[in-house]
């Protein structure tokens, strides 16, 4: 088997422990992995600390931190065959996208390159004038960043990136479901020349979890993974009084009106919900579709999903896979049980095939009849789709809206006036109108509610990563005056 280290202190190390990583598109274990203890943890914390108060890393200019963060970027580039070949063999997510998506992980490095001496504080025109003001941006501490198993390499790029940016240091811990690629990704930070203690990355589960977030040296907490996972760890913040950053799930609503084109439609509703078999946490896996058309998009949908190449995630042709792990399959299967139970009706999929894998079919689930239906209001983190009928705007708005969640929504009409309605009315971090799934390094991007807090993507998110210093210096050469009145 292959084997794999953790990177702590600029040093490669095996842990005390190790544990077997899958191969979800056989069911069979392939690579030892660290399984990092809380010893190990606290380690990388000491040495992200001792890396953020001492040289090089806390005197290195911007523009030094971005020309590291644009040498990251080159390597991620060189390197992208053998780690997208990674993330597909220990995540199971097909290669065409690992390889299209280690392509914008290049990008986002390179974006937090140039931002890096563009992080400005300001000057205030402050009301006395025997002062100068000024707000300092300075980056916040060790950050402690954590991300779950679906799309490693990105969610810890728009981590690192704009904490680099902003002169943090980062311990990150990789989910204990397919590591692989980002312990890889730790031989570039190496050969960037990262100084050693600046990126600090392992893995392991909850108890290496909770070992970072509860560490007083962790200054602000990078949490990519699930509402409940969410919970515990602003509890675990409340020791250190850590800041959070939460990106979690979402029952995103994606919306068809009866004047959009059905066939863009179609096509923007498979990418939504059976892309990366459908574990994205944007997934469009509500479709509200106005009656007129349900028929025609649902034929276009089930003609589709039931034509889709479902295979081994390493061929290029494969446009479904299998999932991370069985416990996901059986968490989905689970789902659809208590949906039909409450009346949905199953319109295609559902069933699992024999064989080796954690395969799971594209499938729809008719909700229309069954608004209580649990598919409608719990993630699956799975290639199914919830679908409802509407007659009016106004009742495609309250079931968009009609969630604990928000990250992101799609709509599609070609009605300039309705869109921008929709655009005002929906609440979610995002909007797609017209298209679904697009991202890029220069927009931000989170959610409301059970979908988190802050923005990944963009300046919002480096400023995440920062405290603000105000700064008072006194221009006069008098005495301070009366020390008993407050100036
Ligand atoms: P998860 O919450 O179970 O695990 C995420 C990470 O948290 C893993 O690294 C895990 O080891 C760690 N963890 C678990 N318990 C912990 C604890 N007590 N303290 C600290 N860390 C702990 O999530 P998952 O099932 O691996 O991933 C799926 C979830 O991630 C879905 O809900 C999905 O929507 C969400 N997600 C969100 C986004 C986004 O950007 N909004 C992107 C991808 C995935």
């Amino acid at each position: 088997m292959d084997r794999f280290q953790h990177y702590i202190d600029g040093r490669f190390e095996d842990g005390a422990e190790s544990f077997a990583s899958v191969d979800p598109a056989t069911g069979a274990p392939w690579a030892l992995m660290p399984l990092a203890s809380a010893a190990d943890v606290d380690r990388a914390v000491q040495a992200a600390h001792r890396a953020f108060t001492s040289a090089p890393w806390a005197g290195m200019t911007a523009g030094a931190r971005g020309k590291l963060l644009y040498r990251l970027a080159e390597l991620v580039r060189a390197a992208a065959p053998r780690l997208a070949a990674l993330e597909t063999r220990d995540t199971g997510k097909i290669i065409r996208e690992t390889s299209a998506q280690i392509a914008y992980v290049a990008e986002y490095y390179q974006y937090y390159a140039g931002l890096a001496d563009k992080i400005e504080g300001a000057h205030l025109p402050i009301d006395k004038p025997d002062m100068e003001v000024w707000l300092r941006r300075e980056p916040v501490g060790v950050v402690a960043a954590i991300v779950p198993w679906n799309s490693q390499l990105f969610l810890s790029a728009v981590k690192l990136g704009p904490a680099l940016a902003a002169g943090c240091t980062v311990v990150l811990k990789a989910s204990e479901d397919g590591p692989a690629p980002l312990l890889e990704f730790a031989r570039l930070v190496h050969d960037a020349g990262f100084p050693p203690g600046t990126v600090n990355i392992l893995t392991g589960g909850p108890e290496a979890g909770r070992a970072l977030t509860t560490h007083p040296k962790v200054a602000h907490i990078a949490f990519t993974g699930g509402p409940e996972t969410a919970r515990h760890i602003v509890r675990a913040s409340a020791e250190n009084l850590a800041s959070t950053s939460l990106e979690l799930g979402g029952k995103s609503p994606f919306i068809v009106f009866d004047d959009a084109d059905l066939d863009s439609a179609a096509n923007a509703q498979v990418s939504g919900i059976f892309a990366a078999t459908g574990q994205s946490c944007v997934a469009g896996s509500r479709l509200l579709v106005q009656r007129g058309v349900k028929d025609a998009l649902l034929a276009r949908l089930k003609a589709r999903a039931e034509a889709v190449a479902i295979g081994a995630p390493d061929r290029m042709e494969t446009e479904v896979g299998p999932l991370c792990t069985a416990r996901q399959r059986e968490r989905i299967l689970a789902l659809i049980a208590r949906s039909t139970a409450a009346g949905a009706r199953l319109v295609t999929g559902g069933q699992l095939s024999e064989g080796p894998g954690f395969y799971f079919p594209p499938t729809i689930l008719d909700c229309s009849e069954a608004p209580d239906a649990p598919a409608l209001a719990e993630e699956f983190f799975g290639p199914v789709l919830s679908v409802v009928t509407f007659d009016t705007e106004a009742e495609a708005l309250a079931l968009a809206n009609d969630t604990e969640f928000g990250l992101a929504s799609g709509v599609f009409t070609r009605s300039l006036t309705r869109a921008h309605r929709m655009i005002r009315g929906i609440r979610a971090g995002v909007v797609w109108v017209n298209t679904y799934r697009a991202v890029s390094p220069i927009a931000p991007f989170g959610g409301h509610g059970l979908s988190g807090h802050g923005r990944e993507g963009g300046l919002a998110a480096a400023l995440d990563y920062t405290t603000v210093k105000t700064v008072w210096l006194r221009t006069s050469d008098e005495p301070i005056p009366d020390p008993f009145v407050m100036r």
